[in-house]
């Protein structure tokens, strides 16, 4: 009786919705190469002046978009301060070091996805010529699923700035971790609620660094697209780079109107994910052998006790019964736009089923 599979691997597999398909087929296009293309140059205006930075760049992927920033902020031989279990480091094939001569110096991350800022300190490098310079520090927010608070991020950019370091903060899911710090009483200083919203809460984030990436194709459900903003100068470096790296793109606005019209309508939304998360981590509360981190943002991490069926098994029995998840390192499962509280509802079914 299994009918439509509930697809939680990620949030990267909605469809564009019936609006956003709208906008992207009216979207006036151009030549985004010779800078003609009118939806590409809203949409990067857009974005920057959301997260208060002079200028943005529209790329295809997030990783292409944290490749050119590394390249952006560091010469070869230089080095980043990374957490071991970065995207920009672990998961993007390696390109800091293959494509841009960069050394990573990665950093075990803390349980909370930060970086202690004693082992962050610990790791940069006087100047000598035995060591890579140590030039950049990649933070990501959120992490895992976590958000990493302001006043960590306000302390350890801080950190960074005193040993000249640029900073750059792979904000794939910047509006994750902005809906969910608005939702929680916003930063640290506690503003009042209108002043610290969702887009107030990212752009004080992203005034604490240099760069940041933000991805369309994850939460926004845009099928395609990240921005890398920063200052002008960094951004025309980068356009260079994106060239070099294939990322120039043409008629790219069809894709930029669906990037637009996420940031437009998909924001205020994400707090959804995050409530079914929470009802889906609930939903699995007491399962005998089963070790759950708490729901953080639109992700839940399931682990199974020593002794139990391996989680290639457990992925594929999940799968015979119509729900899917990942099992990289736990069974992961991420909430998003193509999933509602029905689906949850029946996840947890089979999830109990099969744990
Ligand atoms: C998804 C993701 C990226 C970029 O991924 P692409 O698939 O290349 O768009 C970068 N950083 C983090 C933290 C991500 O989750």
């Amino acid at each position: 009786m299994a009918s439509t599979i509930i697809d939680l691997r990620s949030d990267t597999v909605t469809q564009p919705t019936a609006a956003m398909r709208a906008a992207m087929l009216s979207a006036p296009l151009g030549d985004d190469v010779f800078g003609d293309d009118p939806t590409v140059n809203a949409l990067q205006s857009r974005i920057a002046a959301m997260l208060g930075k002079e200028d943005a760049l529209f790329l295809p992927t997030g990783t292409q978009s944290n490749l050119t920033a590394l390249m952006s902020h560091c010469q070869r031989g230089d080095e980043f301060i990374v957490g071991q279990g970065a995207h920009t480091y672990r998961y993007e094939g390696g390109g800091g070091a293959v494509l841009g001569s960069i050394q990573p110096q990665p950093i075990t991350n803390q349980s909370d996805g930060t970086l202690a800022l004693a082992d962050i300190e610990g790791a940069i490098k006087p100047d000598d010529a035995h060591f890579a310079r140590t030039r950049l520090l990649c933070l990501e927010n959120t992490f895992g699923g976590q958000v990493l608070s302001m006043d960590y991020l306000r302390e350890a950019t801080a950190l960074a700035r005193r040993h000249g370091l640029a900073t750059h903060l792979d904000g794939a899911r910047l509006f994750n971790a902005a809906v969910a710090m608005a939702a929680d009483g916003g930063d640290a200083k506690g503003h009042a609620r209108d002043t610290s919203g969702p887009r107030a809460v990212a752009r004080e984030m992203a005034d604490l660094f240099d760069t940041v990436s933000v991805c369309f194709s994850k939460g926004l459900g845009a099928p395609v697209g990240s921005a890398l903003v920063g200052s002008r100068e960094l951004i025309g470096r980068a356009h260079r780079i994106r060239k070099m790296l294939g990322g120039g793109m043409r008629q790219a606005g069809v894709l930029a109107a669906a990037a637009l019209h996420a940031l437009e309508h998909h924001i205020d939304r994400l707090a959804d994910d995050h409530r079914l998360a929470a009802q889906l981590s609930e939903g699995l509360q007491g399962l005998p052998g089963v070790v759950q981190a708490p729901a953080h943002t639109n992700m839940i991490f399931v682990d199974l006790a020593p002794g139990r069926a391996e989680r290639a098994g457990t992925v594929q029995r999940l799968r015979e019964r119509g729900l899917l998840c990942t099992g990289l390192v736990k069974l992961r499962l991420v909430t998003h736009l193509d999933v509602n509280e029905q689906d949850i509802h029946r996840a947890i079914g089979i999830l109990r089923e099969t744990l």
